[in-house]
């Protein structure tokens, strides 16, 4: 679509390109490799999220990634290979924890932090030493991957601070007319993004949680250390993607951690007196606590069931943008707790709150 706005990049015509998520055909994926082959950028699935790819040897081509979703340069980006022989052309220097990590969790959600490799350009790593990679779970990436012959940098295919998509609809909401393909493969399967672990610290250390659980890791690892949040925007952030007020739905999100039988009736209590105030709430719950609530005003969304936080962990961004899209004005959500996915989910709505987190007792 031609300028839907002012702004002078939304001025070609983006294509979304339908492809079976098992067995992409090879024309499309073609074409999709083509673009980057030619220095474009092009958003494709992940098991993860919806990524924005360009060819991550060439500092030109990634930088139309920052231009497309207003990026901030300071934001380092993810270089996707196509199997772990790519890791140390990509890495100056590879552990043998790295391989260890790889042979477990390649390809998958886990994400890699190692010392960058010398053909890295500046704009992929944000100036910084080190460079995070992984081998996705997805067969349009991995097709897209080898067909372009190249690593792909890529981060989330939203526009910089929106929640990150996991349909190819979210994406054409957000970059419609900025990028010229989206090559559409269904909903991702993980649906939150992957977990970023640093092997250049002492201890291994989630700089990210994800879809890869610290309880997994543990598991090969004996020890991972878990990066706390900065808590003030002006704190020294090493990895932007940890930034507060990230994710965000255009409501605004209240979040509350706690014993559910007291989180609960504060759910209960906020959403009355909200609508009280003239606000229109959203309510971001599991479907066991659909009865609690019954009677209070506000559209609830559920994610799955209380226990399931994998599936809750896949709707999630989904429900926000969905509750953006019913008009509310502020979203009361509640904590899934911390195990497996659940310290992803509590991660994701702990910055889309921007702080804003209640804690019940
Ligand atoms: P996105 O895919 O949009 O979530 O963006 C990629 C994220 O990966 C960044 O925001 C960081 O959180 C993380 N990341 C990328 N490169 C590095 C790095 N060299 N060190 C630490 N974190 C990184
Ligand atoms: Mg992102």
């Amino acid at each position: 679509m031609a300028s839907r706005d002012e702004d002078v990049s939304v001025t070609m015509e983006t294509r979304v390109l339908p492809v079976d998520s098992q067995h992409p055909a090879p024309e499309a994926i073609a074409q999709a490799a083509q673009l980057i082959r030619a220095g474009e950028v092009v958003a494709f699935p992940t098991e993860t999220v919806y990524g924005l790819g360009a060819d991550a040897w060439r500092a030109e081509a990634v930088q139309r990634i920052f231009e497309a979703k207003e990026r901030p340069a300071h934001d380092p980006l993810i270089v996707h290979l196509a199997d772990v022989t790519w890791l140390p052309q990509v890495a100056a220097h590879v552990p043998p924890v790295a391989h260890e990590l790889a042979a477990r969790f390649w390809p998958g959600p886990l994400t890699l932090v190692l010392p960058r490799g010398e053909r890295i350009p500046d704009v992929v790593t944000a100036g910084g030493e080190t460079v995070a990679m992984r081998v996705p779970a997805h067969p349009v990436a991995l097709a897209l991957l080898g067909a372009a012959e190249a690593p792909i940098a890529a981060p989330s295919a939203n526009r910089f601070g929106h929640v990150s998509p996991t349909r190819a609809e979210h994406v054409l909401a957000d970059l419609d007319g900025r990028i010229p393909l989206i090559l559409d493969g269904g909903p991702t399967p993980v649906g939150v993004e992957s977990t970023v672990l640093s092997l250049v610290t002492p201890t291994p250390t989630i700089l990210r949680p994800g879809g890869v659980s610290r309880e997994a890791l543990l598991a090969v690892l004996g020890e991972v250390a878990v990066r706390e949040r900065p808590i003030s925007p002006d704190e020294t952030i090493p990895s932007p993607g940890t930034l507060d007020q990230h994710y965000a739905p255009r409501a605004n999100v209240r979040f509350y951690t706690g014993p559910r039988a007291v989180v609960l009736p504060a759910l209960r209590a906020a959403a009355f007196e909200l609508e009280e105030q003239g606000e229109h709430v959203g309510l971001l719950i599991a479907e066991e606590d659909r009865a609690a609530l019954a009677g209070a005003p506000g559209v609830v969304q559920t994610l799955g069931a209380q226990g399931d936080v994998t599936t809750i962990a896949r709707q999630l961004f989904a429900a926000l943008r969905a509750l953006d899209a019913a008009g509310v004005s502020v979203i009361l959500a509640r904590d899934f707790g911390s195990a497996g996915l659940g310290l992803a989910v509590r991660d994701r709505l702990t910055r889309a709150a921007g702080g804003d987190v209640i804690r019940v007792a």
